[in-house]
């Protein structure tokens, strides 16, 4: 399994100026876990690269949406409210 659906990738990738990491605009389902680290297989070989995600919306799991994150999910909120 990977990140998700590669969308595009940065030129300074594909013209290897920059060798210590690659950029790229990938498609992430966010109700999905979020990988930290994946395996690269290489001519032989198994790399296990880190992963940062840069521009990450905030996501609730609880409503399944972005635009907000669990820690200020209204719906959380008032179900609490509510047992007390
Ligand atoms: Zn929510």
């Amino acid at each position: 399994m990977g990140l998700g659906t590669p969308l595009t990738i940065d030129e300074s990738n594909l013209s290897r100026r920059f060798g210590l990491f690659s950029k790229m605009l990938v498609d992430v389902d966010l109700s999905s876990k979020l990988f930290e680290t994946i395996m690269v297989e290489r001519e032989g070989h198994a790399l296990s690269i880190n992963v940062q995600y840069e521009k990450l919306p905030p996501f609730c799991a609880q409503c399944k949406i972005m635009g907000h994150s669990i820690q200020t999910c209204k719906k959380i909120l008032i179900d609490d409210s509510i047992a007390v």
